[in-house]
């Protein structure tokens, strides 16, 4: 111990992989518990850009070992792609640096080929899925078809389920989607593949973890997505097909709930999504255009363009709730730099009523009137403030007042990509010890 856990708070692309990078220079461990090749991350250190898709972010640490739980879905091509890509960019890949668990489940080709047909089946009522094979893989784990890191080491039994299993996923795709069939061989050879590469790195993260935690070490659980595209908790069905709330961490990585000390939001000072679904704090677009392009809002994995609109004080006191934060890191205060006002809403009206949380319908979701209180704006550029009594005091008002508002206290400021962009307030004090900041002068 200690352990902290970092989620989304909003629809993800909060700059959760920029913390994590910052928080692992205090970690021994990092551990990816839920989703897939649909998260990515962008880390810019020494200005170098450097983007993740399934490895874990404290991979750039040197002493840092990072583990993908059994929350995971990986798609073994795409991983092999990704570390062949880091070690191209001079970082050591060894076994003794990342663990995949053996219950992790595998993406194959047929996962991706539902995912595409049956996006292309839906027309305009599509999910705005990333096309990756996520939801298909899920969906085969709740099945209990699917196939698992450990079944690379008994190849002969998984050729014959397989076999089976393929011409059920064939019958659907072509019967049911009007798609194409996937071939035996296709797979077989990501199969076989993913058996050479990956056996190596294939281990059992719950049990690294519960050593790690019980000697003592610090373990980061970095989150994917955010908190309101839980499978469960967000806008059904505009969401992700994992549990991306902070206790997933523990079904994600076999680890026990009292081994979670401390659970970081990360949200941005505006909003942002991706894919379909309703947006009710959506900006104007002559507003969003400005706050896109500074914000380089497009997306890591897909290259679409975001949807921007205000901070959501009331989806966030959500967030605040279903995760249980315990402290928020608010980012990319620096985009909004020069705006004369900045809103927040504070209050969801639907049908002429208050009402106090995020509705479950996605159609009263799309009814929400916002209503905003306005802050005034700031105008500075940010560039070399490192404290947090140096930021402007409309930046701390703002932060301390949207903490008030949400409900738990905000005491990191992002005002930049780059690591060093990244500020704590004394009461960041799990934080600070975690990864041994001084306090402030
Ligand atoms: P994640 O999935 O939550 O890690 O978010 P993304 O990586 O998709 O999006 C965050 C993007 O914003 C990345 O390009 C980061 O480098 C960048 N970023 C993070 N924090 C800040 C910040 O405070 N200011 C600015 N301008 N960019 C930031």
């Amino acid at each position: 111990m200690p352990s902290l856990v970092v989620i989304g708070a909003q629809w993800g692309d909060e700059g959760k992989g920029k913390l994590v990078d910052y928080l692992t220079s205090g970690a021994d461990w990092v551990a990816r518990f839920q989703g897939g090749n649909n998260a990515g991350h962008t880390l810019v250190v020494d200005g170098i850009k450097t983007k993740l898709q399934l490895v874990p972010s404290g991979i750039l640490r040197e002493q840092t070992r990072c583990v993908i739980g059994a929350g995971v879905v990986v798609d073994p091509t795409v991983l092999l792609a990704e570390m062949g890509s880091l070690r191209g960019a001079g970082l050591t890949l060894s076994p003794e640096r990342l663990t995949i668990d053996r219950d992790a489940h595998l993406i194959l080709p047929y996962h991706v080929a539902i995912d595409l047909a049956r996006e292309a089946k839906a027309g305009k009522n599509k999910i705005g899925t990333t096309g990756r094979g996520i939801g298909p893989a899920y969906e085969d784990r709740a099945a209990r078809c699917g196939v698992r890191f450990a079944d690379l080491f008994a190849l002969p039994e998984l050729k014959e389920r397989l076999t089976d299993l393929l011409k059920q996923k064939n019958d659907y795709l072509t019967k049911v989607l009007g798609g194409e069939p996937v071939d035996f061989a296709l797979v077989w050879s990501a199969v076989e593949t993913a058996a050479r590469e990956l056996r190596p790195y294939t281990g059992n993260v719950s049990l690294l973890l519960d050593g790690a935690l019980k000697s003592g070490a610090k373990v980061v659980f970095e989150g994917a997505q955010g908190t309101l595209l839980d499978q469960t908790h967000g806008t059904v069905p505009f969401v992700t097909s994992s549990h991306t709330v902070a206790g997933a961490a523990t079904t994600g990585c076999g680890v026990g709930a009292k081994y979670l000390d401390h659970v970081l939001g990360v949200a941005k000072a505006y909003c942002t999504r991706v894919g379909s679904g309703p947006f009710p704090t959506i900006m104007e677009e002559s507003v969003a255009h400005q706050v896109r392009e500074k914000g380089a809002e497009y997306g890591t994995v897909t290259g679409r363009p975001r949807a921007c609109g205000w901070f959501d004080a009331v989806a966030m006191r959500r967030a605040v709730r279903l995760n249980g934060i315990d402290s928020v890191a608010i980012t990319k205060l620096d985009v909004l730099s020069g705006f004369d006002k900045i809103k927040v809403c504070v209050k969801y009206v639907l049908d002429g009523r208050e009402i106090d949380d995020v509705p479950s319908l996605a159609s009263e979701v799309d009814r929400i009137k916002p209503h905003y209180i306005e802050f005034d704006g700031w105008q500075s550029d940010f560039a070399g403030v490192k404290k947090w009594h140096h930021l402007p005091a409309e930046v701390r008002f703002y932060l301390t007042t949207v903490g008030e508002i949400i409900g738990a206290p905000v005491t990191i400021a992002s005002v930049g990509a780059e690591r060093e962009s990244t500020i704590f307030s004394s009461g960041a004090s799990f934080v600070r010890n975690f990864v041994q900041i001084p306090e402030e002068a």
